[in-house]
């Protein structure tokens, strides 16, 4: 069972200037706690888990939490504000033009569900705007980026309706 963290901006990868590696270079750490609602919606799908499979006939259930986070999303993220994100819609990095991020850290949360195809889509998404930005388009090569461009374009134009979404480049 996964549930959607919240985003909570004191989690983040730092550097820490104290702890070195085997190359010299400071570590890095990590910082990462779950809010009260985390906690309160993993038991709340954990309770719904175990009714489902006392329902199915299950005579007993046990839960194995994962003590680690497989989902580490959100530490650059993408989003229409400055004031809160690091990276613009289209992945590329406030402030430093041929800078583009196109991993998962630009997702804004870790979603209810397993992130990798998301994030394949999205780095093809933002392949595709560099490829224009260096005045060579790219084609389209699978079918999630142009799904994914065009969910991002209804979150970042909610009151342009579909003349917003023609404006996003198509598939050509
Ligand atoms: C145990 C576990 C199970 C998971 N199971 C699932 C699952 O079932 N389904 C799912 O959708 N997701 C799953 N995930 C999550 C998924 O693996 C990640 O969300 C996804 O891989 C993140 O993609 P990414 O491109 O952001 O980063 P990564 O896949 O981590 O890619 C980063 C790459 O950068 C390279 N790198 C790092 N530093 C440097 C450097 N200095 N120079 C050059 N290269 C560097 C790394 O070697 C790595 O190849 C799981 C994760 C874990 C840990």
């Amino acid at each position: 069972m996964i549930a959607e963290d919240q985003p909570r901006s004191d989690n983040r990868v730092a550097i820490d200037p104290r702890r070195f590696d085997v190359h010299g270079l400071p570590r890095a750490s990590v910082t990462h706690r779950y809010t009260t609602r985390d906690l309160r919606a993993r038991r709340a799908l954990s309770r719904l888990g175990r009714s489902i499979l006392r329902e199915a006939g299950a005579i007993t259930t046990v839960a194995l939490p994962i003590r680690t986070f497989s989902h580490a999303i959100g530490t650059m993220r993408m989003g229409a504000a400055a004031a809160d994100s690091p990276v613009d819609p289209d992945g590329r990095f406030r402030g430093i033009d041929n800078l583009w991020v196109a991993d998962g850290s630009v997702l804004p949360t870790a979603a209810g569900v397993n992130p990798s195809l998301t994030i394949a889509a999205n780095a093809l998404r933002i392949g595709r705007r560099i490829a224009d930005t260096a005045g060579r388009p790219a084609r389209c090569a699978h079918a999630g980026a142009e799904s994914f461009t065009t969910s991002l374009a209804r979150i970042d134009s909610p009151t342009e309706g579909r003349s917003g979404l023609s404006a996003v480049p198509r598939c050509t």
